[in-house]
Order: C-alpha cells, then structure tokens, then sequence
C-alpha cells in the first residue's frame, strides 16, 4: 500500500442519498487509485440529529455500491481519546445558550456557522464554576482562538482559501461538555490519528476547515491535504433533499435500480463516463481524474439516464 490514507466519515443522521454517496466515491477511488488506504468512520455523535438504525443502513448501502474499506471506527466509542485532546487545548468554558451548544454537536453544513464574541472569555476559573453559574444546563468548551488566526491553505479541488477565524467564527465549540466531543473536535483528532493524509469531503465543510486546522496545529499535528467537492443540487439549486424525491440509496435499491446504474451515473457527472454507461465502483479505480470534476454544483434532474 501507498502512504495514502482517505477516509468515509458518514453521520447518521440520516439515509445515505446520491449526493453523500458522490463525495464518498470521489474519496473512495481517490484512495484506491493511489494504491491507498480507506478509514470508515462513523460520525455518532449528534445525537439530538441522529437516526436510530441509519449506521447500519449507511454500511448496508456503501457495501451494495461496491465500497470497501481497511479500519473501521465508531466516534461514541472513542470519547476518552476526544477527551484527552481537549485537556491539551487552550479552551474554557462557556455559559451560553443552549443552540450554540447544540451546534457544537454537528458538522456545519448549510452555512450555519455563527460568529462567538467570545462572552465567557476569562470569565470563570474552573469547569465548575462556569457549571454552577449556568446550571441546570452544563457549559460548554470553546476554543480560544488567537487574535490573528488567519488560516490559509491550499485545497486540492477548491484551491486556495483563506479565512480569519478570529473574524469570522470567533472562539468556536469544542465540545458540549468535557465527555461531550462535537463534529469539529472529534472529526479533527481523528483524521490525525487515524493518520489520513487527505479529507475528501463536500465544499458546505470548507468554511469547517480553518478552525479544524487550528486544532490540529495546537496538538501539534500536521494537517492533512483537503479536497472540498461541490454537492448535488435539486433543479432549485439548493442542496438535495426530500422535496427533491427520493435519492435515497436504499430507495433506488428496492425500486431495483442496480448499484451499476448509481455508479455509472455519478461517474458521469464527475466526466468520467461521458455515456451514462453503468459501470461497477472498482471499474473506476485509475479513471477518477480531478480536472474533470466542474466547478459547479451537480444538478438531480430526477433520472439516470
Ligand atoms: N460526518 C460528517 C457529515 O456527514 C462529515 C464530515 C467530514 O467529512 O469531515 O456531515
């Protein structure tokens, strides 16, 4: 094997659709086609978002697309290691409402980031204090972001990108409580251990990046290659959902569309297979070239062909 590493980080928050599914194939061949390694990783831990049964309907269905992988994790399993991280940040604890502790649980898609003016800065001492200002409900953890946290880097796909955390996000959240390790934090430590050495993921996580790269550089690890993909569309231009119909994996399953078919049609939009021609995952391993991919969103017109 290569000394490539790409991962698969589904949340199961819900079924896996054709838009998951694209990023992941991109990962997947990325991997494969530099004779790499693949990481599964199950993102479990939002738990107000996730759905009962959907980590294991989101195997079922990457295994019918002809997806493999070498390690597989599950993040709830793994709290002692997120722990121990956030002992070695610079963070303290926060008081304030309870969305903003919320948010701290989920991957920011749709833009949702908001800007923290950092209210709880230097104003408590301990964990405890903060927990008996606030209680009933526990503080949370933010990062102390430095004052100049200008992040720049070069995405594979994306190209360069530049954002002033300090500006934009503010000292953002790092976990719900000290057992309690959100997307940011968790997703962070593990590409680190895991040892991935590029994050193929879809361009709503590009904004996502930056404060990930904060974290990684304060553990004193060096961040991976990222390669930001653009997202499926409805014919709205607004990313895939139900009022799009179904495109769920499991859906086209039982409609009897076969796994060739989903394939075949997502290589197309990636320009790899100009026809439309169904063709199985593993056909496309050394095919999967990144100056092919558009720029732009994928549009779901309802069909395959
Ligand atoms: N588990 C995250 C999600 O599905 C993916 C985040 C990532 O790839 O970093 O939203």
């Amino acid at each position: 094997m290569s000394g490539y590493v790409g991962r698969l980080a589904p949340s199961p928050t819900g079924a896996l659709h054709l838009g998951n599914v694209r990023t992941f194939m991109i990962a997947w061949l990325r991997a494969r086609s530099a004779g790499g390694k693949v990481v599964f990783r199950m993102e479990d831990l939002d738990h107000p978002r996730d759905k009962p049964g959907a980590a294991v309907a989101a195997v079922e269905d990457l295994r019918w697309l002809g997806f493999d992988w070498d390690e597989e994790y599950v993040q709830s399993e793994r709290r002692d290691i997120y722990r121990a991280a956030l002992a070695r940040l610079d963070a303290y604890p926060c008081v304030c409402s309870r969305q903003d502790v919320e948010r701290a649980q989920s991957a920011p898609h749709d833009g949702e980031q908001l800007f923290y003016p950092g209210t709880c800065r230097g104003r408590f001492t301990s964990w405890d204090e903060a927990a008996s200002a606030c209680a009933p409900r526990t503080p949370c953890w933010r990062f102390r972001v430095p004052d100049d946290a200008t992040v720049s880097f070069d995405d594979v796909f994306a190209g360069p990108y530049s954002q002033n955390v300090a500006r934009t996000l503010g000292d953002f959240p790092l976990a719900r409580d000290p057992d309690g390790a959100g997307y940011t934090l968790a997703a962070t430590v593990d590409d680190a251990l895991m040892g991935v050495t590029e994050v193929v993921r879809g361009d709503d996580l590009l904004p996502a990046t930056p404060p990930q790269i904060l974290i990684l550089n304060s553990l004193g690890y060096k961040p991976p290659a990222y390669c930001h993909v653009p997202l499926v569309v409805g014919t709205d231009g607004r990313r895939l959902a139900k009022r799009h119909g179904d495109t769920r994996i499991a859906s086209f399953r039982e409609a009897g569309i076969r796994p060739e078919e989903v394939i075949g049609w997502l290589a197309a939009t990636c320009g790899w297979n100009t026809k439309k021609t169904p063709t199985r995952l593993q056909n496309l391993v050394g095919r999967c070239l990144l100056e092919t991919i558009p720029h732009e969103a994928v549009v779901w017109r309802g069909t395959f062909t």
